[in-house]
């Protein structure tokens, strides 16, 4: 927690669940990844936290923006981001969002099909387009599994007819998957689709960039590898694949830029048990899977909860959400364990929950008001 939430807090005590998020932190991050790879153009993945003082803070630091809806493209602009620095990331855009962003004059797209590459030549003559590759995502807490990207053959297809089509083939991306903690995901990627450019770079295609995506992992309950470690282990791939014809790069960070950087506020509603003889009391908060907490799906993503007893002895908790849905449970299986003392009416902080929170929260399911969002 910084010290502006910890006052802020303290201070308003807002009502329970809302997020608090201190921008200063986003900065601090987008500062770090910058320098740990100082040759990338970094493009904020916007869907993790889409709000207007995270957007205008970033546009600030120059950053670029990668947009997966049309939606998202108009809060950039708002937010005061220039039409050159968003990338249309989505490889599945409706026509209408395309023609919009292309009007506004985004002239950056993805793709990872035929049809697409189609749909952008036709509604975005001239773009400069980048073809996703499938690649492993092993080592993700968050992995995007097989709904994105294409393969080598069909990538190598597809961008030596984009020129033809019209477009310009401007360079190649791939996701290692969110929360991705293992460096050596990231040389593996790299490794295959740096044999794709050279093979193009060969063959007459004019293309000048790789996008790494975004994946870079935020610390929640266990440690992860610090940033720098990220961006050795990238550029150390980048030179051996490509010496000193290194090619624009191009990165993603979603996660990364904003998670650390706020906690969900939220009140303990009921500590119970199953029976008197259970050792595991269920702690039910008054945020759960659907007011924010969906990457909890399958305790994936498992954030550090603090309290205000931390200092006294703990049991094993199973914890849960509020509504009257059974899937919304936490954590069982994950060995959560919280103080003893614990009850109804208590204030409970769950850390680093400033990416992927806020926009997954449901309005009004079980007529529980959507999660508040404060930006200090
Ligand atoms: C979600 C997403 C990102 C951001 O991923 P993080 O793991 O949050 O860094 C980047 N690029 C694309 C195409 C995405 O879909």
């Amino acid at each position: 927690m910084t010290p502006k939430i910890a006052r802020f807090l303290a201070t308003h005590q807002p009502a329970t669940p809302c997020l608090v998020l201190d921008v200063d932190r986003v900065e601090a991050n987008f500062r770090a990844l910058r320098d740990a790879l100082p040759l990338a153009q970094i493009y904020y993945a916007v869907k993790a936290n889409p709000a207007r003082p995270v957007l205008q803070r970033l546009v600030g630091l120059s950053s670029r923006f990668d947009a997966a809806s049309i939606e998202e493209v108009e809060a950039c602009l708002q937010a005061g981001a220039r039409a050159e620095a968003i990338s249309f990331g989505n490889t599945i855009k409706k026509v209408s969002s395309i023609r919009r962003a292309y009007d506004a004059g985004v002239t950056l797209f993805a793709f990872d099909s035929r049809e697409e590459m189609e749909k952008l030549a036709r509604h975005a003559p001239g773009a400069r387009v980048y073809c996703r590759i499938l690649v492993e995502n092993e080592g993700a807490d968050w992995p995007l599994s097989r709904k994105f990207g294409t393969t080598i053959d069909s990538a190598r297809y597809l961008m030596t007819r984009a020129a033809s089509l019209g477009l310009d083939p401007y360079g190649l991306s791939f996701h290692v998957g969110s929360q991705q903690t293992a460096t050596r995901a990231y040389e593996l990627a790299i490794g295959k689709v740096a044999m794709l450019f050279t093979d193009l770079i060969e063959a007459g295609v004019n293309l000048r960039m790789i996008n790494l995506g975004g994946g870079f992992p935020t610390r929640y309950r266990d440690e992860v590898p610090e940033i720098g470690r990220f961006g050795a282990a990238i550029m150390r791939a980048m030179t051996d694949h490509f010496g000193n014809a290194l090619p624009e790069l191009l990165i993603e960070p979603g996660r990364f830029i904003v998670g650390d950087a706020g906690l969900v506020s939220a009140e303990v509603v009921l500590v119970s048990r199953r029976d008197p003889d259970d050792p595991v009391r269920w702690v039910y908060l008054d945020i759960g899977r659907f007011g924010g907490l969906a990457e909890t799906e399958g305790e994936a993503i498992r954030y550090r909860i603090s309290t205000q007893h931390d200092d006294s002895p703990m049991g094993p908790v199973a914890i849960a959400g509020p509504t009257c849905d059974g899937a919304d449970i936490l954590y069982e299986r994950s060995n959560y364990r919280l103080p003893l003392a614990l009850t109804c009416g208590d204030r409970v902080e769950l850390l680093a929950t400033g990416a992927y929170v806020t926009t997954y929260a449901s309005t009004g399911f079980n007529g529980f008001a959507p999660l508040g969002e404060y930006y200090l």
